[in-house]
């Protein structure tokens, strides 16, 4: 259920490599003055110093430097250098008229400011490199990974630039040692789950992919990296786990990450109680549309809501794939969603199809327990999207596999799809990336905003059953309404976690008992809940932001609202924070 860029901008903002203070001195000797000159300086600057998320983002060559043979570093110097980024961007942006920028561009310019805040905000008190191990696993693999997955070069080059990002690993591994002061027990457990998933990338898939002309080098390279990754782990078990902490981030630095990261008008007290109140209403409603299915499984029964709507899902549930169709399942349900969509002139579709389904990687299984979606690089669409789905393994006893199943059964697949998918993050992103200014289309792809992100997925999800999606199956709404209470569940579950000391037994109470979830995906939400934080939030706000925006634009436009004109508009202007793309949309009208 989420895509996977943010992720990253938030975990690895702290890398500086050493050619920075280069950098530095050449944009400060001719300092631009135009919003468009602005953006594009920092923008580029921000990823030639994450060359992690560079290769990602399709940018593989900063002038005169070369970015996928690098890696993130985490020294104190580093963070200095980037505080003095921050500073010296802040003071160009001040030369600037704010109020003169047109639309589009100040657009861009709310989201560097926002991506300026939350930067520091990381960088002065969240300081995830002093307490969390994940950010170090996560940054290895997926440093290695993209340059085995992105086909931007021949074989024999990408396997050159992992085996230079090998070398940098146990660099890496002494930095993490030295700067992880304390952690949260569940971070340390994750950091060892992911790690071994690194392992068996590096030793297992990789080593069979290696052309037999670096064999000797990437053998060299990858055993030192995978004894380096293991002297990490016996220092979380032997060491950090020595010194825990909480997990909780406290209600103020949850409000300072939350203005920042989410860029929309509410508070997090507005966004609870709104959630509280809609999780009753969608209860009542789901009550509504069981009562008549319960009742012809069960003529005369007289039972209580929770009892009719459990009752009425597990008979939904019955109906489930096997563990070895759960992918192409998945791929059958695409094709069916993109059939949908053209037929009903939802949004105007893609010509180019460039999604692949494939098995979430091990190292990032711990986060996307369930799946997620990796965009095409923005600067290189073609190379390809990617659907990931996370496998149900092999050694889990039948109950646990029996659980997944049914929480993912033949509805659940599907909607998972049109999330991920087609019309939800595959469509978005591919709009994201075809905007033509490669500095806006950075900013509204890779730095894009997870409100709108993530809302756009729920809220065109929901479009697709009010369109009769299915033919209006109550069965699959059941479904949708179940999944809708989780997302409810989320945002309570993120506020009152990390604001509000709510207790595990509380959250697994919300979870199985208010919204009807299956314990295995209750285990796994609140393992991710604790993991991050603000981001299960951007569900159920994107969602609401996304309804309100058509809801007006609907009623300005009144006669000459069409359904895909909208989605159309709204889909090219990218990932902007949604008070802005309300902006956008009026000044078109
Ligand atoms: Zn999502």
């Amino acid at each position: 259920m989420a895509h996977r860029y943010n992720l990253y901008v938030r975990a690895h903002w702290l890398s500086i490599p050493l050619i920075c203070g280069m950098l530095f001195s050449c944009g400060s000797s001719r300092p631009p003055v135009t919003l468009h000159d602005l953006a594009r300086d920092y923008v580029y600057t921000f990823l030639s110093l994450h060359p992690s998320i560079a290769t990602a983002a399709g940018y593989h060559t900063h002038p005169g430097l070369t970015l996928d043979d690098k890696l993130e570093t985490f020294s104190q110097s580093e963070q200095d250098r980037l505080r003095d980024f921050l500073g010296d961007y802040r003071q160009r942006f001040r030369q600037l008229d704010a109020e003169a920028l047109d639309p589009q561009e100040r657009a861009d310019y709310e989201m560097i400011q926002g991506h300026m805040r939350l930067v520091q905000i990381e960088l002065d008190t969240l300081q995830p490199h002093r307490r969390n191990p994940t950010m170090y696993v996560e940054l290895a693999g997926s440093a290695i990974h993209s340059l085995y997955t992105l086909n931007f070069a021949p074989l024999e080059e990408r396997f050159d630039a992992i085996i230079a990002r090998l070398g940098k690993i146990p660099a890496l591994v002494e930095q993490a040692k030295r700067n992880l002061a304390t952690s949260p027990e569940i971070w340390i457990q994750v950091a060892l789950d992911e790690n071994e998933g690194n392992r068996v990338m590096l030793m297992q898939e990789l080593r069979e992919a290696c052309p037999p002309s670096r064999r000797v080098a990437y053998d060299t390279a990858a055993g030192i990296a995978v004894t380096s990754l293991q002297q990490l782990n016996a220092y979380l078990e032997q060491e950090l786990s020595k010194h825990p902490d909480d997990w909780r981030l406290g209600r103020e630095k949850f409000d300072a990450k939350f203005a920042a990261a989410l860029g929309i008008n509410s508070t997090p007290a507005e966004v609870l109680a709104e959630a509280e109140s809609q999780l009753q209403a969608v209860r009542k409603r789901m009550f509504e549309i069981a009562l008549p299915m319960h009742q012809k499984s069960r003529p005369g029964s007289k039972a209580e809501l929770n009892t009719v709507v459990r009752e009425t899902l597990n008979e939904i549930a019955k109906r489930h794939g096997t563990r070895e169709s759960y992918m192409s399942d998945a791929q059958r349900d695409l094709e069916e969603a993109r059939e949908f969509v053209r037929r009903k002139n939802i949004v105007p579709l893609p010509e180019n199809d460039n999604l692949k389904i494939i098995p979430t990687p091990e190292f990032m299984r711990g986060i996307y327990s369930v799946g997620g979606f990796n965009p095409a690089p923005p600067l290189e669409p073609q190379l390809g999207a990617f659907y990931w789905l996370t496998p149900i393994p092999e050694d889990w006893p039948p109950a646990r596999v029996e659980s997944k199943l049914r929480e993912y059964n033949y509805y659940g697949v599907k909607l998972l799809t049109i999330h991920e998918a087609i019309p939800g993050h595959y469509l978005q992103f591919e709009y994201a990336n075809a905007i033509p200014s490669k500095t806006r289309r950075l900013l509204r792809s890779l730095f894009g905003n997870n409100p709108y992100i993530e809302g756009w997925a729920v809220y065109a999800t929901e479009t697709m059953l009010d369109e009769g999606f299915l033919d209006n199956d109550p069965q699959l709404r059941l479904t949708f309404l179940k999944q809708q209470l989780r997302m409810i569940s989320n945002a309570i579950l993120d506020i009152r976690l990390h604001t509000m000391n709510m207790t595990d037994e509380q959250a697994m109470d919300l979870m199985i008992n208010q919204t009807f979830q299956e314990k295995e995906e209750a285990t796994g939400k609140l393992r991710r809940a604790k993991l991050s934080s603000t981001q299960l939030c951007t569900y159920f706000t994107g969602w609401l932001e996304w309804r309100r925006l058509r809801e007006s634009v609907q009623k300005t436009r009144g006669g000459s609202f069409n359904l895909a004109g909208f989605h159309r508009e709204a889909l090219e202007a990218g990932a902007v924070p949604m008070p802005q793309l309300q902006r956008l949309l009026s000044a078109a009208k």
